[in-house]
């Protein structure tokens, strides 16, 4: 069975950072804490948690003003960041650029009197901090989206799909007089997709490994399984035998909270398959 492996995938410039940075953090630190896991992957962050970062989802978990907390790649409200100064904590901001990049447009438009639309997942980490720079005059994307304001900033999530976004502005356009476009999206985005799409075309099957919790694989997976036959999975322990019958060539990509190791043991696992 031949493997075709995507060179885009797995943790991207704004995941490697945040690890590197909570690190460090660990290195010089007594008491470090997450805001929210620092990357979508369980069992990499259970391995943080081993070593001692451990996760709190709430501000107010912070006692004591001697902690360190890591602001993760997806970054926070600016209220939070507000009373996170206020608690007098040590704070590492590991709000990826990219992402810090997005949340400035947002706050500009919204200093140019523009009713902000945000296009992304609206449970998602980055979309709640976007919208809590674009204050109450915003909204979160919808197919059926009441604007009551007919002057528009639209800005998309760093990881939506192009075709999502043009369709997303698309519907919007007819409903206003002013639209104001930041396009957002993150290249890393763009060209994960891309090749996953390349290698989907050729291959009988795909497998997209990643957390379950993770937006950007979710999206993969079901891109790639618009193509062909595709499995999201965690790790090697989620993949069955029974897939790969009369399989010739099989495709992996990797969402962006991936650890290399564990997209090696799937290739490991995959070239010891007989079908
Ligand atoms: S996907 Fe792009 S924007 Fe998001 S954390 Fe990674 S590098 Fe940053």
């Amino acid at each position: 069975m031949k493997i075709y492996c995507a060179r885009h995938s797995g943790f991207c410039f704004g995941v490697k950072r945040a690890i590197r940075m909570a690190m460090d953090a660990m290195q010089k630190y007594k008491s470090v804490y997450s805001l929210g896991p620092l990357i979508h992957n369980r069992d990499f962050v259970a391995e943080l948690e081993k070593k001692g970062i451990r996760i709190i989802e709430d501000i107010n978990e912070l006692k004591n003003s001697d902690y360190t907390v890591i602001i993760r790649s997806h970054g926070i409200k600016p209220t939070i960041l507000a009373k996170l100064k206020k608690k007098g904590v040590n704070i590492i901001d590991a709000t990826c650029p990219k992402v810090r990049r997005a949340q400035l447009y947002v706050e500009k438009l919204k200093q140019e009197g523009y009713f902000v639309v945000i296009v992304g997942e609206k449970d998602h980490p980055e979309v709640r901090g976007l919208l809590g720079y674009a204050g109450e005059n915003s909204a979160i994307y919808s197919e059926g989206i009441e604007l009551k304001h007919r002057k528009i900033g639209v800005v998309p999530q760093t990881t939506l799909d192009f075709e999502h976004f043009y369709h997303a502005v698309k519907t919007l356009l007819p409903k206003v007089t002013e639209m104001k476009i930041y396009n957002t999206i993150c290249d890393e985005t763009i060209l994960r997709i891309k090749e996953a799409l390349a290698i989907a075309r050729k291959v009988d099957i795909m497998l997209v490994i990643g957390g379950k919790n993770s937006a950007n694989t979710t999206r993969l997976y079901q891109i790639c399984k618009s193509f062909k036959p595709a499995y999201h999975i965690e790790s090697v322990k989620d993949i069955k035998k029974n897939w790969f019958k009369g399989v010739k060539r099989v495709g992996i990509t990797a969402g962006a909270s991936t650890p290399d190791e564990q997209i090696a043991k799937v290739v490991n696992y995959l070239k010891n398959i007989k079908t």
